[in-house]
């Protein structure tokens, strides 16, 4: 499955009922962080969040899986520069 993987600031996820149903997304929510993130260009089975990314010009939007978290802008940029990773810096 076609997907990509881009470092983006992004909520705290709980589940993928998300913020306006779950109290303990709406929790998370308040907390963002740089992460890791990996985006399928393809529809799934599967429930996941869905996000919005810019690779390069191009905007995509898809379901997504957080694969690690940063705690410091920093430490995301020393990462996407050791491992070819764009960072999203389109949404605060
Ligand atoms: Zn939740």
């Amino acid at each position: 499955m076609d997907y990509v993987r881009i470092i983006k600031k992004i909520p705290r996820i709980h589940c993928a009922r998300g913020p306006k149903i779950c109290d303990k997304c709406k929790q998370a929510s308040k907390e963002k962080s740089y992460s890791l993130i990996k985006v399928y260009i393809e529809p799934s089975n599967i429930a996941r969040p869905i996000t919005e990314v810019y690779v390069g010009c191009r905007k995509i939007v898809g379901e997504f899986e957080v694969q690690k978290r940063f705690k410091t802008l920093e430490e995301a940029k020393k990462y996407a520069i050791e491992h070819g990773i764009e960072i999203d810096f389109s949404i605060e």
